[in-house]
């Protein structure tokens, strides 16, 4: 057989892929375990009949062809509506961009602002295919890393240092996997190294619509940020849509033309019923966001209460989004030894904070994707399992 290229290669298998307790998970599944799997965030409702009537309809009425492949000219200006209304920022149709979701909205962002062999910056802990999606496109990574006592809020000397020479930065607030909610203050200090590195900031907001506490700020709405970022939005997680793939990219109108050229050469855009799905959506049922967020906003108070009563367990601020990062390193586990033991123990499932770099060793990452009962069991279990290590230990 002929050599692959270089870069497919090398998008994975330099480091671990962080996947190993999911996998592991799915395999005592199939041999007949009963397992709680707290791991990956899909919704554990579906997406709602209306949005799926909706698709159905647009289907049936032949809507089944080639879809327009920048988006369809209504969605693109109901995402802009909704955008500039959230953000205060102008913004119309040609700002915008409709992606087979956020996943290809963030390849495709860095396709089109960095050159191959690029420097990229990513935030440390960061969702899993950060350090991949840019190895996809051809950039080369450097991690900027935070720490748990600071929030995983990067620093903005370290930020400043690290960007040096570097040609985008990824940032994502609501953030997975930490659940915070970067504010005014730390969004401005962002802008400020952007601005002074000359960097494209691409700003992952698929959690915006899961605010616990504060509010989301997109940076775009910073002074001269207009210009130099690039929106990745989706709703995968907004309309609990994951299955739908429909996202899209808010940036200047010269950057959407280019990725438009891309879109034609790679994925030809979205199935249009799919668009007038997320159409319909967004224009007739406002009140769905809310609907689809508050299972979670209701977990997360449900596991706030629990771990209060369990002192060796720490819960991330989680301000935002459909998981918890915990703290168990009183516990002296790493992560991965920790969801491994806890795994063979009591079938359950979460992911170790190794899965998402080196910042958060000694977390995991628990998602808040089962129903309420389940997840209060399992949040017990949790801290009772990480407590009985502190005790045995000491
Ligand atoms: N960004 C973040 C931070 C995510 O957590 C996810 C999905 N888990 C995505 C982007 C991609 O979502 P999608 O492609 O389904 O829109």
């Amino acid at each position: 057989m002929p050599h692959l290229s270089d870069r497919v290669i090398s998008i994975t298998g330099l480091e671990d892929d962080g996947w190993e307790i999911f996998n592991l998970a799915r395999e005592m599944k199939l041999n007949g375990k009963e397992i709680v799997e707290l791991t990956i965030g899909e919704h554990d409702d579906t997406t709602h009949s209306l949005i799926l009537e909706a698709m159905n309809q647009s289907a049936r009425n032949g809507n089944t062809g080639y879809a327009s492949v920048p988006g369809t000219s209504a969605l693109r200006k109901e995402v802009a509506n909704r955008v500039q209304r959230r953000t205060g920022v102008y913004t119309s149709a040609s700002n915008v961009i409709i992606t087979p979701g956020g996943q290809a909205g963030l390849f495709a962002a860095h396709v089109a602002l960095a050159n191959q062999g690029d420097t990229g910056l990513i935030i440390d802990p960061f969702y899993a295919t950060y350090p991949t999606t840019l190895r996809s496109a051809g950039l080369n990574l450097r991690t900027v890393k935070t720490n748990p006592e600071e929030n995983f809020i990067p620093s903005p000397e370290e930020l400043d240092a690290k960007a040096k020479g570097a040609k985008t930065l990824l940032i994502n607030s609501p953030n997975n996997p930490t659940g915070m909610i970067y504010d005014d203050h730390t969004l401005l200090a962002i802008s400020k190294v952007a601005i002074k590195n000359d960097l494209w900031i691409i700003s992952d907001e698929v959690y915006d619509t899961q605010i616990w506490e504060g509010k989301h700020i997109s940076i775009r709405s910073f002074t001269d940020m207009e210009n130099r970022t690039a929106v990745i939005g989706s709703m995968s997680k907004s309309h609990a849509m994951t299955g739908s793939r429909l996202g899209w990219i808010v940036a200047p109108e010269q950057v959407i033309e280019k990725l438009a050229d891309l879109a034609c050469n790679t994925n030809y855009g979205v199935a249009g019923f799919i668009q007038d799905a997320g159409l319909y959506a967004l224009t007739q049922m406002p009140e769905i966001e809310a609907i689809v967020a508050e299972p979670f906003k209701r977990r997360r108070k449900i596991a706030q209460k629990i771990i209060r009563e369990f002192p060796s367990v720490k819960i991330c601020p989680s301000l935002g989004g459909m998981y918890l990062m915990l703290d168990i390193r009183e516990s002296g586990l790493n992560g991965i030894e920790f969801s491994k033991a806890l795994l063979n123990a009591k079938n359950i499932a979460v992911m170790p904070g190794e899965s998402f770099g080196t910042s958060s060793a000694g977390h995991i990452r628990v998602a808040m994707t089962v129903s309420d009962d389940i997840f209060e069991y399992a949040t017990r279990t949790i801290c009772s399992f990480a407590s009985n290590f502190v005790c045995s230990t000491n």
